[in-house]
C-alpha cells in the first residue's frame, strides 16, 4: 500500500523570532515552487514561534506541529501547553514521547499514551516516538524495548489517519551516528507487524512509521528507500532550509 511520505522537522529549543521566520519563509518558498510534491512536509517549531510560523507558511502546504502537549485540556499546569491550544494556533500535529522528553521530564509510556490521546481528542495527529538506548541495543534488547514502548504508548483510537509512529534510536539522535538502513528497517518491520496484531492489517499497512536520528541529505535517500520507512523526523538538519529541503527531495 502506498503511504504518503512525511518529512517532519523538529526544531527543538532553537530559534528566536527572526531565525524561525527566515527558516519557515525559505521552506514555504521551496514548497510554493513545487507542484504536486511527493511528500507531506511538517515543521515543529518551539512554542514561542508557532503563531508566526503558521502565518509564514500559510498557503504553502507546509503543516505546523507542537513538540509536546499536556494530557489535560486545561487547568493548573504551569508552563505547559495543551493539545487544544496547539490546535487553536493552527497546528495539525503534536510530537509526543520524544526521547528528550522521556529523559528530561521523566515521561514514561503511560504519560506518552495520555498525551497522544489528548492530541487525538483535540483533533491533532499524534507522532508517537519510541526508541532504544545504546545500552539496550548492545544488550540485544532493541526489538523488545521498542515493542514494549509501542504497545505502552499507542493511543486508544489510533488510526492510520490520526497517528504516526517515529522510531528514533536514542543513540542516533543529535550524535551524527545514524542507524544503517538495515538496522532501521528491521525495527520498522517489527513495528508494522505489531501494528497488524493490534490494529489489523489494513490500518498497519496504511500507518506511517518515520525514522529519526541524524537523518541528513547524505543518508536520507537510502533510509527512505526502505520498505517500511515512511518518512523522517529530523532534528539538526531541519534547522537549515536547504538541508531540510534536500532531505525532502530524497523521497523515492
Ligand atoms: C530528533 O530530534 O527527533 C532527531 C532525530 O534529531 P537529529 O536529527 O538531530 O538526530
Amino acid at each position: 500500500m502506498a503511504r504518503r511520505i512525511l518529512i517532519a522537522g523538529n526544531w527543538k529549543m532553537n530559534g528566536l523570532q527572526s531565525d524561525g521566520l527566515a527558516l519557515a519563509s525559505a521552506l514555504a518558498t521551496h514548497m510554493r515552487g513545487t507542484s504536486d510534491p511527493a511528500f507531506e512536509m511538517l515543521v515543529c517549531p518551539p512554542f514561542t514561534l508557532i503563531s508566526k510560523v503558521v502565518d509564514a507558511v500559510a498557503g504553502s502546504g507546509i503543516q505546523v506541529g507542537g513538540q509536546d502537549c499536556h494530557a489535560a485540556e486545561k487547568g493548573a499546569h504551569t508552563g505547559d501547553t495543551s493539545a487544544w491550544m496547539l490546535k487553536d494556533l493552527g497546528c495539525t500535529y503534536a510530537i509526543v514521547g520524544h526521547s528528550e522528553r522521556r529523559t528530561d521530564h521523566g515521561e514514561n509510556d503511560a504519560t506518552v499514551k495520555a498525551k497522544a490521546e489528548a492530541a487525538l481528542a483535540a483533533g491533532l495527529r499524534a507522532i508517537v516516538c519510541i526508541g532504544e538506548t545504546l545500552e539496550e541495543r548492545d544488550a540485544g534488547k532493541t526489538l523488545d524495548v521498542n515493542r514494549t514502548q509501542l504497545h505502552g504508548s499507542l493511543p486508544a483510537g489510533a488510526t492510520a489517519e490520526n497517528t504516526v509512529i517515529a522510531y528514533e534510536p536514542v543513540w542516533a539522535i543529535g550524535t551524527g551516528r545514524t542507524a544503517t538502513p538495515e538496522q532501521a528497517q528491521e525495527v520498522h518491520a517489527m513495528i508494522r507487524s505489531e501494528l497488524v496484531g493490534k490494529l489489523g492489517q489494513g490500518v498497519a499497512d496504511a500507518m506511517r512509521v518515520l525514522y529519526g536520528g541524524s537523518m541528513n541529505p547524505k543518508n536520507a535517500k537510502e533510509l527512505l528507500a526502505q520498505q517500511d520507512i515512511d518518512g523522517g523526523l529530523i532534528g539538526g538538519a531541519s534547522l537549515k532550509a536547504d538541508d531540510f529541503w534536500a532531505v525532502a527531495q530524497s523521497c523515492p
